[in-house]
């Protein structure tokens, strides 16, 4: 649905991949990480019935193993003639009552009559009909029942071992007690879970706790699929513990994790996909609104002096664009230059900018015959020849006012399309009389080598090493560095960013000839710079 809802957003029509891949990527995170739950919570909750299910056994082996001797020691006193009726009464009794778990003691004779129990002979014994169930020839305790005994008329387990001559003493164990304990470690099987002890030979329940199924093979039946099933096989007292519980009761935690988490994972990815789009959204407005811009002159050119750092004459200016944007305000070039790059905008911009300072510079040259203006030149206006063109037929149209230009290009660009047309482009607007400058130099990796070989002619040294944050002493050998290295290859160094006196005392000291900065001026529009350069000395 949220899905849906989104694909009919108007912008999404321009944005779909970039907003489905968001959608995609913010999602598949959220739900590994509920599937993973899932994984532990099925893992948690299995070690749990493990557990519930070990401590069931340790309870029933316990007793089986205490009535196993209880009956194995009364067995041996029972086969020696030497006792007589009441000492076999008192050791009943003794014995007997020894261990809470066993309610009742008896003892049947060979011909299958019950003749003595704990509380006294029986007269006349009474022949049980239930042993049927007893395995006579195999001399090792059984497990009976539960049954009605005949003679206490209530349900039992019976421990029963059969003896050497045919006859069997067994123990009574109370249910309640196997109830009980199993009640008590089923307590977390949920409404409607249980747990059972089952005759592992017949499969019959000898007690159990929960809802317990009515019918059906409690052991071989296949667990329904909403049910989890787990049975711990005892083989040495011939029992096995069941439990069993549904699926969606052990979940209970996970799924309300589940549900609160399914749709905080589908909001937030569809929030990263609005967003994504949204910012798409925005890049394509930009786009349109600068298309617009050129058109209908929100683009201004503002021009920064550039001064002999000595004697304060102004030489110059750099021209640097703004946007007067209709809603957004005035905007710095670092807001959408580079997004004119990406889209090539920047070749039309490009030409509107020489354009503007073609204009400008015819004004200003009237009374200012030595100026020049600094244009910067995006990399994009250069890379092919189809661009370049452009910018020479400006160039060479304006024969007068070329030579009192300077384009301004980074030292990353040069070394990164050092194979493309760049060199090319940049010779032919020398040879259109204008200059180069390598802008902002000292934070790329232009090589020394190729630096001698390219006919630059002014070096703009990168504002950090002049009054960014980071002047350090190391910064301030760097900086000596540059001018030395811009003096030796002849080319004139200009000092960008220079904010204080002490700055501009520096930069003398260490032959820096040109300056441009907040100290004289921030950039200002084309009247004002006609008036900044009036006020200047005369040149
Ligand atoms: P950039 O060429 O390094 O321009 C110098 C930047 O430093 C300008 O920022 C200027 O306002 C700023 N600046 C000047 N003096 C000081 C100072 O004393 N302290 C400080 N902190 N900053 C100072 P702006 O105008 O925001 O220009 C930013 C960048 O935009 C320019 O960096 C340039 O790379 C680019 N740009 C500007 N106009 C154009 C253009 O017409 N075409 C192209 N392709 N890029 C342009
Ligand atoms: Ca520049
Ligand atoms: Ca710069």
């Amino acid at each position: 649905m949220m899905l849906q809802k989104l694909l009919h957003y108007r912008w999404f029509r321009g944005s779909k991949l970039l907003a489905l891949g968001a959608f995609g990527i913010t999602l598949l995170p959220q739900m590994a990480l509920l599937i993973l739950s899932y994984v532990h919570a099925l893992t948690y909750e299995r070690n749990e019935l493990q557990s519930i299910a070990s401590l069931s056994a340790r309870q029933m082996t316990s007793l089986i193993r205490a009535a196993e001797i209880t009956l194995k020691d009364l067995e041996t006193y029972f086969s020696q003639d030497r006792l007589n009726d009441a000492r076999h009464l008192q050791l009943l009794q003794r014995t007997g009552y020894r261990d809470p778990r066993f309610r009742e003691i008896g003892v049947v004779n060979e011909a299958g009559a019950l003749y003595l129990t704990s509380l006294g002979f029986i007269e006349p014994p009474i022949l049980l009909q239930d042993r049927a169930r007893l395995d006579l020839s195999k001399k090792e305790l059984q497990i009976l029942g539960p049954l009605t005994t005949q003679v206490m008329q209530e349900r039992s387990l019976v421990l029963a071992l059969p003896t050497q001559g045919q006859g069997e003493i067994n123990i009574l164990v109370d249910p309640i007690l196997l109830s009980h304990w199993l009640e008590i470690n089923g307590l977390e099987l949920g409404p409607d879970g249980y747990i059972a002890f089952v005759r592992t030979a017949d499969q019959e329940i000898i007690d159990g706790a929960g809802q317990l199924p009515r019918e059906g093979n409690i052991l071989s039946a296949q667990p329904a699929r909403d049910r989890l099933q787990l049975s711990q096989s005892l083989d040495d007292i011939g029992v096995t513990i069941v439990v069993n519980v549904s699926r969606a009761w052990i979940l209970r935690d996970w799924r309300s994790f589940f549900q609160l988490g399914v749709p905080i994972a589908l909001l937030s990815s569809s929030l990263m996909a609005l967003a994504a789009g949204h910012f798409v959204a925005l890049k394509a407005q930009m786009e349109q609104d600068l298309r617009k811009a050129i058109a209908s002159d929100e683009l201004e050119l503002y021009y920064q002096p550039i001064l002999d750092i000595e004697t304060e004459q102004c030489v110059g200016a750099e021209a640097l664009i703004r946007w007067q944007h209709a809603t957004r305000g005035l905007l710095l070039p670092d807001a959408f230059i580079p997004l004119t790059e990406k889209t090539k905008l920047i070749v039309k911009i490009g030409e509107w900018v020489i354009k503007q300072v073609l204009q400008t510079q015819a004004d200003l040259l009237k009374k200012n015959p030595h100026l020049y203006i600094s244009v910067n030149l995006s990399p994009v206006q250069i890379t092919s020849e189809a661009h370049s063109k452009r910018i020479l037929s400006l160039l060479t149209t304006h024969p007068e006012i070329a030579p009192h230009l300077l384009f301004e290009i980074t030292e990353n660009v040069l070394v990164e399309d050092a194979q493309m047309h760049i060199p090319e482009a940049l010779a032919s607007i020398r040879a259109c009389g204008a200059k180069l400058a390598l802008d902002d130099f000292g934070s790329g990796y232009c090589g020394i080598n190729y630096l001698s070989k390219l006919n630059v002619d002014y070096l703009k040294i990168d504002r950090k090493f002049v009054s960014g944050s980071d002047v350090t002493a190391q910064t301030a050998t760097v900086l000596e560095g540059i001018i030395d290295l811009g003096n030796r290859l002849q080319m004139t160094v200009v000092a960008e960013g220079v904010e204080t006196e002490a700055q501009r005392q520096t930069l003398i000291k260490k032959g820096v000839r040109y300056g441009q900065g907040y100290l004289w001026s921030r950039p200002m529009p084309a009247q004002e710079f006609a008036l900044f350069v009036a006020d200047s000395s005369p040149l």
